[in-house]
């Protein structure tokens, strides 16, 4: 690894250089992007992102779990410079290559379900989440789309309807596209009422208020990413895939942030033996690269006309070198047993933070997925000011770590699969003593 896997932190962060380039980001970037980390990158590997004024800090977000086999990991560097020199574009819908179809064949291969399967490539989550939908609706004959309470599934028009949280995702970008209906999440630490009627409840609803014989797709996170890491209880997804079979209805897990390993499977949704109908992946899919896909049942991928589906860029033979060099890379270095490994190191951590501090409230998640929700000691009240001084603290030592969740008070840790145990380990000492100074 090119990057020293060691924290060092040799100005305020940001650092002078930071704050020049930050500057001219205000300038000429517009105003409606966000920013976590105010610290110029110039280069990343491991578990570590060097800034421009040499500050090396600690990657707890993997680029929001995307950069899961490690940024620039030699493979996908390989693959994707190969590929460039070769050629850099065709359109895969006027003239194929390889490494399209190979990509393909692995998601048939990779994801759960021991039936024919097929695939499509987009470039962005949000994209492989509005062709499912597509496909979905093409195939059923029917409108209905059935999302949950704190899901996200992108920014597009149609993703932003599905996206429960109003702000900063939808305030203002209305209207939103018809026929999308949210159905009360099972989200065992706030449930109002009880939780083992969640399921029932949502097929109660669905029947009542929709009509199961009108609803082309149920689309859901395995476990909720943006929405703050929310795991269902055991038999929420199963019961719902049951429901979606015996109706007729396109279930489809959305694995845009919990796929290629980081939950300790391939795949979330294996957890519970649950079959999707379709599978949508990005993010974790190429190194960095965008791409994102759409897999499934063959009959449903090949239900839609021909030239139904497509775009320019999606499956760029570039993101597909890239999806083919972090693939191999997760099956070489064993990566979703690493996944559990890191996982474990952050749940007994974690769970030991919880002992000693009353403003966690909760710790969940799977794999190398884990996150707490911070809330007023003594009460389930949502405490994002803790959040903010935790995030801060931690950034000034040099660990970056992210939020998420519907009230802003969850911490969600997805590192590098590839971090060694001593940078994972002194991040959660950095986070343990941020959690401390803001009690
Ligand atoms: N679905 C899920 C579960 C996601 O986490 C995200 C991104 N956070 C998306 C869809 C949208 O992906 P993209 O940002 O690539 O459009």
């Amino acid at each position: 690894m090119n990057v020293p896997q060691q924290r060092k932190v040799v100005t305020e962060i940001p650092g002078p250089k930071s704050q020049e380039i930050i500057k001219r980001r205000s300038e000429a970037v517009s105003a409606s992007l966000g920013m976590a980390l105010p610290a110029v990158i110039t280069n990343a590997g491991g578990g570590i992102l060097v800034d421009i004024d040499g500050n090396q800090i600690i990657d707890m977000g993997a680029g929001i779990a995307v950069v899961n086999v490690g940024n620039s990991a030699p493979s996908v560097v390989k693959r994707v410079q190969d590929q460039v020199a070769a050629f850099t574009h065709t359109c895969f819908m006027i003239a194929p290559y390889e490494g399209y179809i190979e990509v393909c064949e692995k998601l048939n291969a990779l994801t759960p379900g021991n039936f024919k399967k097929k695939s499509a490539l987009f470039n962005s989550g949000a994209e492989a989440l509005e062709n499912a939908v597509k496909i979905a609706r093409h195939y059923t004959k029917r409108q209905a789309v059935v999302v949950f309470e704190h899901g996200y599934h992108g920014r597009t028009n149609l993703t932003m309807a599905m996206t429960a949280k109003n702000m900063p995702y939808k305030e203002g970008f209305g209207p939103f596209t018809p026929e999308v209906y949210r159905m009360p999440m099972a989200y065992p630490f706030r449930h109002e009422g009880n939780i083992e009627h969640a399921l029932e409840e949502v097929i109660h609803k669905i029947e009542k208020e929709i009509g199961a014989e009108n609803v082309a797709a149920i689309v859901i996170e395995p476990i909720q990413g943006e929405g703050g890491f929310v795991v269902p209880p055991k038999g929420f997804l199963p019961g719902l895939v049951e429901f979606a079979n015996k109706n007729g209805i396109v279930f489809v897990a959305d694995e845009v942030q919990t796929g290629f390993a980081r939950t300790g499977q391939w795949f979330a949704c294996e957890d519970e033996g649950v079959v999707p109908d379709l599978i949508t992946t990005a993010k974790g899919i190429a190194g960095g690269l965008p791409l994102a896909g759409v897999t499934g049942r063959a009959e449903i991928m090949d239900s839609v006309h021909a030239g139904g589906l497509g775009g320019t860029y999606g499956g760029s033979p570039i993101a597909c070198a890239a999806a083919l060099g972090a693939i191999a890379t997760i099956e070489e270095e064993k990566l979703v047993d690493r996944a559990n490994q890191l996982g474990s190191i952050m749940r007994s951590s974690l769970d030991e933070m919880k002992k000693k501090y009353p403003i966690i409230g909760d710790v969940r998640g799977r794999g190398a997925m884990q996150a707490i929700e911070l809330v007023q000691a003594g009460s389930d009240e949502p405490n994002s000011t803790a959040l903010t001084s935790i995030v801060k603290y931690c950034q000034q030592k040099g660990v970056l770590i992210l939020s998420a969740g519907t009230y802003g008070n969850v911490i969600r840790l997805l590192p590098p699969l590839v971090m060694p145990d001593h940078l994972l380990k002194e991040a959660l000492v950095i986070l343990d003593e941020a959690v401390a100074q803001a009690q």
